[in-house]
């Protein structure tokens, strides 16, 4: 490895271009790697091979829709890098997915599968579509016209997808279904996220919950703070948030704020998460029964000791972050802070824990779904949630160290942990 760093003129391209605040979500990925390459004293043709996937598929899939009409979606799939193994990552069905932010994705991927040491890159994939106004016919055959496209791309020992946004285990069902069919052969360690009876994992519904509630347990210990009866806020009540509230509640901690699309829900002396649970429709919306609500911005400067961001991106920014009053934020949603907010929050002294490492949860228990299938041997609830706190916490206090020996915020500190595996994989394959 050479210790030269890329020249000042370089490092400072991306800034130059646009201001920090106003980078897409490639591009500020890009500019954490290109710190990160430097500190770890690579040179830049590391920051060459890593600072974009190595493989990016279009497609285009036709489907008959139920009145007989064709309709032609887009699709991508991205593999950023296949040093360490056969890539991994969700595929996301929304109509505002594009071809960059599946590269940016697919960059996160990498790096959550490097600082919890799975034998993975990172990989994702997308299709431009809004299933809320699709039938379950339709769906299903997207999903498989999906899958026939990427057909030669993917595959158990080359690159596994799984659920993301508005995808769910019935479509990982298809999917698998389709690549069987093509294969002609059952290939349950193609994808993840399926439903038990054709080889999902236990836990794997609950997985992204319980990482969060594990960084949440480990933050806690490094403020001195007690998770039982600390004021917890979680903005987001859908499939991460939700669980997280509820295992936050039950562990004795003091749920006082949460929130969906629609608005958000406070009160000092902690909600009744069960009752919020029982009445949540399955887009993770609540807040619409209630006559006293906030908006989410109110709810994010509210006093709490732990702030959870579980709903989507950019809500910490540089305009909202002094006002933050939480000792801790756990980011379980992708991309809820921006760079500058991140620095605003490091400034304040509080411990941020990064998206890359807070949601790792997910992709950790479709490794260990991925591992049952190949094995055929499957492992009880207990089992997998055992093994899921080994994997976090030991990525935690990585992650923490490096932070602390490094002088580095926790997100450089994640990807500068994220990036040295690839590195080292990409490194001993010579191809860098
Ligand atoms: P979800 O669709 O189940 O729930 C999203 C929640 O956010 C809902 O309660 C929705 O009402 C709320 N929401 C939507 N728009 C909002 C807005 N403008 N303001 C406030 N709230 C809003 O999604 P999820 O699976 O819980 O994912 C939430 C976040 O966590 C996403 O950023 C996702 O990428 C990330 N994440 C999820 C997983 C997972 O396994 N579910 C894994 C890794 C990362």
């Amino acid at each position: 490895m050479k210790a030269t760093a890329p020249s000042e003129h370089k490092q400072s391209q991306i800034l130059n271009r646009k201001k920090v605040e106003t980078l897409n979500l490639f591009e500020s990925t890009q500019l954490i790697i290109k710190e990160a390459v430097q500190k770890l004293g690579y040179n830049e043709d590391m920051y060459e091979l890593l600072k974009e996937p190595a493989r990016i598929l279009t497609v285009r899939i036709p489907i008959r829709m139920d009145d007989s009409s064709i309709k032609v979606f887009t699709g991508y799939r991205s593999q950023h890098n296949d040093a360490v193994g056969p890539t991994k990552g969700g595929v996301r069905f929304h109509p505002d997915v594009n071809e960059e932010e599946v590269k940016a994705l697919s960059i996160w991927m990498s790096l959550k599968c490097s600082i919890t040491d799975l034998p993975y890159g990172g990989g994702k994939g997308g299709i431009i579509c809004d299933p809320r106004e699709m039938s379950f016919g339709e769906l299903e055959r997207l999903s498989r016209g999906y899958v026939r496209a990427i057909s030669q791309i993917v595959g158990p020992t080359k690159d596994i997808p799984a659920p993301d946004v508005y995808t769910n285990s019935q479509i990982m069902a298809w999917m698998m279904d389709e690549y069987s069919r093509i294969r002609e052969f059952d290939s349950p360690g193609f994808i993840t996220g399926k439903p038990i009876v054709l080889g999902g994992s236990q836990g794997r519904e609950t997985a992204t919950a319980r990482g969060v509630t594990i960084c949440i347990e480990e933050a806690a210990k490094k403020k001195g703070i007690d998770v039982k009866g600390a004021r917890i806020i979680i903005q987001g009540f859908g499939n991460a948030g939700s669980f997280l509230a509820k295992f936050m509640y039950d562990a004795g901690a003091k749920v006082v704020g949460i929130s969906d699309a629609q608005g958000a829900l406070y009160d000092p002396q902690g909600l009744d998460i069960n009752y919020l649970l029982d009445r949540r429709d399955s887009f993770g919306s609540v807040t619409n029964l209630f006559t006293n609500i906030i908006t989410n911005q109110e709810l994010l400067e509210k006093e709490c000791d732990i702030l959870v961001p579980a709903a989507i991106s950019n809500q910490i920014t540089e305009k909202n972050a002094h006002q933050i009053k939480a000792s801790i934020v756990v980011e379980a949603a992708n991309g809820p802070t921006t760079l500058e907010a991140t620095n605003i929050l490091t400034d304040k002294g509080i411990l941020l824990v990064p998206d890359i490492l807070a949601s790792a949860g997910g992709v950790t228990v479709s490794y260990f779904e991925w591992v049952q299938n190949n094995q055929g041997y499957y492992w009880s609830e207990e089992e997998v949630a055992e093994k899921l706190r080994k994997v976090i916490v030991n990525a935690f206090e990585r992650i923490c160290e490096t932070s602390q020996k490094n002088k580095v915020n926790m997100r450089l500190a994640a990807y500068m942990v994220g990036i040295k595996k690839p590195a080292e994989a990409s490194r001993f394959r010579g191809w860098v």
